[in-house]
């Protein structure tokens, strides 16, 4: 047990609570906001049983991060306040390793027990709610296919990464922060190479839009719009999930489209063109790059502020352990969490406005916005979205603008603004 006078083991105590009790306001709220009567913009398009059906869904995951969320906030304290971090510490130091494979192991291990304490959250997340809700198209075996492809993923690219870092930390001292930024930063190009290409496809198949009527309407707003887009492809999302989606990757004259193949089996040719439209707004506008930027931005100050834990003796005897950066490392993340739901929400925002604009150059492009408003809207009805997010819970957790504020803009009536 860690003595209860302690000033960094309350600071992070506090900080933990403090994004805990945010999170489960915003949860409240959003609960509260809603409301049984169906949006005016869903009249027509969506029955009263659909719209309730919607808000039973979005009830049901209210009550599921909640747990989950209070779960692993339990779990987080106990750990910290019984002492785990400095036992693991004693495990990790016990190989006997040099420091790097020792942070390593170290850091390692808290993962691998992090992702075992979730993965029965994963699990009821898959096979009870989704199933519930008549989404999920995820057998036992293509789980513990993903399961075990995502783990080997976070070991090869976090292991890499984090061996780097350790390493610079471990060498040059706190000063290796600039360092490790230029590491991290290059890994993050890397990483948007390789997503198209090699990440993506082990989990999906990606397949060129096949010849047709379809494939040709996409070619001629592509040439029409000169897209700088290296293909657009079909991916099988039905493998997962009936909800459809589309997404593009990739950077510079790589860039790809994704389209589910649930998205072009429920939509009409219009409307897939126009959700392409959307697609190709944020490949046209650069916003890949944008959001590339703003990841080392983020990445620049958060390897400073690390290297300034690192340089703060008290935090490590706190807690029980030898200084050591990869603790520093774990330390860090665990005094950041309050920050990062601020760093979150900015995150958002500007990704929200990112999403305006992708709206925007779509409605520029296709012969009628209308298309897109359609699409949109048939996308909430399938995929049971909550149609009146609380303003909270947008601010802190959603990329996109809440889908009737879009509706409206694109029909032309004034939206608000979040
Ligand atoms: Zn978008």
């Amino acid at each position: 047990m860690l003595d209860f006078g302690n000033g960094p083991v309350l600071l992070i105590t506090f900080g933990l609570l403090l994004a805990w009790a945010v999170r489960a306001l915003s949860r409240m709220m959003d609960a509260r906001t809603m409301d049984s009567r169906l949006p005016p913009e869903m009249v027509g398009y969506m029955d009263n049983e659909g719209y309730q059906r919607s808000q039973e869904y979005a009830r049901a995951r209210l009550r599921f991060e909640a747990f989950s969320e209070t779960a692993s906030t339990v779990v987080l304290l106990a750990f910290l306040w019984g002492g785990g971090f400095g036992w693991l510490d004693g495990v990790a130091r016990s190989f006997g390793w040099t420091q790097t494979p020792t942070g390593l192991a170290f850091i390692g291990l808290l993962a691998a027990g992090g992702a075992v304490l979730g993965l029965p959250f994963s699990i009821y997340h898959t096979f009870v709610l989704e199933e519930r809700f008549g989404f999920n198209k995820t057998t036992p075996a293509v789980f513990v296919q993903d399961l075990i492809k995502g783990w080997l993923l976070a070991a090869v690219l976090g292991g890499v990464l984090l061996f780097a870092v350790l390493r610079l930390f471990d060498v040059l001292g706190p000063e290796a922060w600039v360092w490790c930024w230029l590491v991290y930063a290059a890994f993050l190009v890397a990483v948007q190479f390789a997503a198209p290409i090699w990440i993506l496809p082990l989990f999906n198949k990606f397949t060129p839009m096949p010849e047709g009527e379809l494939r040709a309407a996409i070619e001629s707003y592509a040439r029409a719009n000169a897209l700088p887009l290296s293909g657009i492809f079909l991916m099988d999302g039905s493998k997962r999930s009936t909800k459809s989606n589309a997404f593009v990757t990739g950077l510079g004259a790589k860039k790809r489209i994704a389209l589910f193949d649930t998205l072009v089996t429920s939509l009409d040719q219009e409307e897939i063109v126009a959700v392409l439209a959307h697609e190709a707004g944020h490949a046209k506008l650069r916003h890949t790059l944008m959001l590339l930027a703003l990841a080392m931005v983020r990445g620049l100050a958060l390897f400073y502020l690390l290297s300034w834990v690192l340089r703060w003796p008290e935090v490590f005897t706190a807690l029980g352990v030898q200084p050591s950066p990869y603790f520093g490392l774990v330390v860090f993340g665990l005094l950041w969490t309050p920050a990062g739901l601020i760093a979150g929400a900015v995150f958002n925002a500007i990704s929200r406005r990112l999403e305006r604009a992708a709206d925007a150059f779509a409605a520029r492009t296709i012969p009628s916005p209308k298309a897109l408003a359609m699409a949109l809207r048939r996308l909430a009805v399938d995929n049971l979205s909550n149609l009146r997010p609380h303003p909270l819970t947008v601010a802190l957790e959603h990329g996109h603008p809440p889908v009737l504020e879009r509706i409206r803009r694109l029909e032309g009536a004034s939206g608000q603004e979040d």
